[in-house]
């Protein structure tokens, strides 16, 4: 079964194809990050406007580079939520529009499904059951993952996101838009001893994070060491990399208690965050000599890509799943509402 995969969540226009027997036939991802630039962050309605002109050619590029006709397509899945709802109705009407017109069933897909299923596309691919990290623009959550739509919340962000933090902190810094993979290659060149950021919440038992005091603490060091500074941006870099010291020892702290606590072995990060290298590194050392394991997507399907879509997409239509012509985006959507597979 060969299903076209739509994202239109947010600021990405993602398409791919996901062969059931081959895997991934062919993807594009096209960023509107010029678009909102100049704003600071995304504007809804020109989301949705720049969705609505580059997803048909979109689609017709990726089909075209898979060497596929609309006939070789026998499912389609698009994003139903959670996200911004303009842009999610842009993708979703056309998704559904096009597998009633080519006579396929469709599938609204889950976007943190999308993203909590991207490291099955990798080789190896981790077996069920595992922990997964998801962390990006929008979430930060622990998940205990028993199978497909079998998900328990094991943990979320009280306040920001963990993608959002690192957006916030990168603007403080005097960052461009958008801030998280700046701020990371800033953080590079800072010295990891010169400041000490505080673990937030990881002095009590629980796998809640809280990030937003990070970005106050970046805020208040700053503004009490620039004036000082004989090098103002060695000083940006060093409160840059105790900010991503700060938010990596966190994540590495939660992830080997939900491990423990959940007796799983296998550990997946998800999400634009999931990029981060320091993280990646930190986080294979700490869990491997536990005795455990750690599977990330590819860098490019961290962020929002079609190809997650397509794939969670293609695992829901194998197993029967599809809905009526009537589709309904949802804004706001609790990841355990899905139905198992
Ligand atoms: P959600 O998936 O929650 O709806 P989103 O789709 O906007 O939100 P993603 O596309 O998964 O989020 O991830 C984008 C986020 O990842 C941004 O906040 C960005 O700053 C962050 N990010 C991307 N690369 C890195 C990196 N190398 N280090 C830290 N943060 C990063
Ligand atoms: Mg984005
Ligand atoms: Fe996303």
């Amino acid at each position: 079964m060969r299903v076209l995969g739509i994202e239109t969540s947010c600021d990405e226009t993602g398409v791919a194809v996901y062969d059931g027997e081959l895997g991934l036939l062919a993807h594009a991802v096209y960023s509107q990050v010029e678009i909102h630039a100049e704003y600071g962050g995304v504007v809804p309605e020109l989301a949705s406007r720049d969705h609505v002109r580059k997803t048909l050619p979109l689609i017709r590029q990726v089909l075209d580079e898979a060497g596929l006709a609309p006939n070789g397509i026998d499912g389609v899945a698009f994003t139903a939520g959670p996200g911004l709802i303009g842009a999610l109705l842009v993708g979703a009407a056309l998704g559904r529009s096009l597998a009633w017109a080519w006579g396929v069933p469709a599938v609204g897909v889950h976007h943190m499904e999308g993203h909590l299923l991207a490291p099955l596309i990798e080789d190896p691919a981790p077996d069920f059951p595992f922990v997964a990290l998801l962390v990006s623009g929008g979430h930060t959550q622990l998940v205990d993952v028993a199978g497909i739509g079998r998900y328990r919340i094991l943990g979320d962000s009280l306040d920001d996101a963990a993608g959002e933090a690192f957006d916030k902190t990168a603007k403080i810094l005097g960052l461009p838009y958008p801030g998280g993979p700046e701020l990371a290659r800033l953080a590079e060149r800072g010295d990891p001893l010169r400041f000490r950021f505080p673990r937030p919440m990881t002095d009590r038992p629980g796998l809640e994070f809280s990030f937003s005091g990070l970005k106050t603490f970046a805020l208040n060091t700053l503004h009490r060491e620039l004036p000082i500074a004989a090098d103002p941006m060695q000083t940006r870099a060093d409160i840059a990399r105790a900010f991503e010291e700060a938010v990596v020892d966190t994540m590495v702290i939660k992830c080997r208690r939900a491990l423990r606590e959940t007796g799983h072995r296998r550990l997946i990060l998800a999400g634009g965050v999931s990029a981060n290298r320091r993280l990646r590194e930190r986080m294979d050392t700490a869990i491997v000599a536990e005795g455990g394991e750690t599977f990330y997507p590819r860098p490019t399907f961290c962020t929002d890509n079609g190809a997650m879509i397509a794939f969670a997409g293609w695992q829901r239509l194998r197993a029967g799943q599809s809905e009526p012509l009537a589709f309904r985006p949802r804004a706001r959507w609790p990841l355990e509402e899905l139905p198992p597979v």
